[in-house]
């Protein structure tokens, strides 16, 4: 017997993932298709109101999916509560000779030690520079202080994205971007394998383009995957601007988000633009709001004792300094600051299009 297909479309609220979905309607039969929505608990409640309008325009149902991090949280209750560690963790610096020269990192014998790296496609072998110490250096160990703060707070509130950041005792950053990891990628993938134990052979359908980012210029438009598994890309050839086009031209709505002037829709994202986070804070104030609290309770899980939702890399000592700098009332502040914000500010009295796509009728 032939084994049947199931043709997942994975839909965020945004555009791409908007004519991924009609695309998928067009060209296979209604009962093949499966979209799922990976509910963040970050995302701006439009968005969800725009997928129940989507759900009624389409008449289709959209799975809505969410992960759970109640067991990583009560690993973590147990591992603060029984931190004993006694060693200190070192900021290091490389070391140079009196030329200026790289120092190489050797062994107790006097052998220096090689590291292999990837360059251009090429294995090279090249030694391992020395390193310093620098500073005193933090005690690894959770104080007795850090310890009762945070188990005051360390239990699930059932939002992904908050229970994900108490769990690890920080936001994610550009450089640790484990949101999209968790939140998405992980639940996506464990419900398409969920359906290949079925029995089904599964169509992923993801609407990246390459132009989107460098990391997706090589995108594949079709890619097995893995055993009954495949990832298709309809969109990988398409620019922004059609597939608006396609979007309108189907007759379907669009999330008003992008007609308030934003360029993402779906989460209120860590790597907001200026001009994003302005409109997010003038438009919708409860979400500023919102993750400040965020900030406070995922800061008394930290050992550190503050976390910031827009990290930035900071090497000052002062946390007090680093999290008045950086929080998120701060950086609303900087992104209504100046280069034309409060300009932007007079226009949305008026009800305009602010849509960078010409939404606008
Ligand atoms: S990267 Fe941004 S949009 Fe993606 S999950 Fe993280 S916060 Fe949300």
């Amino acid at each position: 017997m032939m084994a049947q297909f199931r043709h997942v479309v994975s839909v965020s609220g945004g555009k791409d993932s908007t004519a991924t979905l009609l695309l998928a309607l067009n060209k296979v039969q209604r009962e093949q298709i499966v979209a799922i929505f990976c509910d963040t608990g970050n995302e701006i409640p439009v968005t969800h109101a725009y997928l129940d309008q989507l759900e009624c325009h389409l008449g289709i149902q959209i799975h809505r999916l969410k992960a759970d991090f109640s067991a990583e949280i009560a690993g973590k209750r147990l591992f603060v509560a029984r931190d004993q560690r006694t060693r200190r963790e070192y900021r290091t610096a490389p070391v140079f000779d009196a030329q200026g020269q790289p120092v190489p990192k050797r062994d107790h014998r006097g052998n220096i030690l090689y590291r292999t790296v990837r360059r251009d496609g090429i294995e090279i072998r090249e030694p391992i520079q020395k390193t310093r110490k620098v500073g005193g250096g933090r005690r690894v160990r959770w104080s007795n202080k850090a310890k009762r703060r945070a188990l005051n707070v360390l239990y699930p509130t059932g939002n992904p994205f908050l229970d994900l950041c108490l769990w690890k005792g920080r936001f994610p950053s550009r450089m640790a971007q484990f949101c999209t990891e968790e939140l998405k990628r992980n639940i996506a993938v464990a419900y398409q394998l969920d359906l290949i134990d079925q029995g089904f052979c599964v169509v992923s359908w993801q609407g990246i383009r390459r132009d989107e980012s460098p990391n997706r210029r090589h995108a594949k438009k079709v890619e097995h995957v893995g055993p009954h598994l495949w990832a298709f890309r309809p969109l990988v050839d398409w620019t922004a601007q059609q597939t608006v086009d396609f979007v309108r031209a189907q007759g379907c709505p669009l999330n008003p988000l992008y007609s308030q002037g934003q360029s993402r829709v779906g989460c209120v994202c860590i790597n907001s633009k200026k001009m994003d986070l302005a409109q997010v804070a003038f438009r919708y104030p409860e979400e500023v709001t919102r993750l400040a609290e965020w900030e406070h309770r995922v800061g008394e899980a930290s050992k550190r004792g503050f976390s910031t939702f827009m990290c930035d890399a900071d090497d000052r000592v002062d946390r007090r300094a680093i999290f008045a700098d950086l929080n998120i009332h701060a950086r609303v502040a900087w992104a209504q600051g100046d280069s034309g914000t409060m300009d932007l500010f007079d226009q949305l009295e008026l009800p305009v299009c602010a849509s960078a796509y010409g939404l606008c009728e």
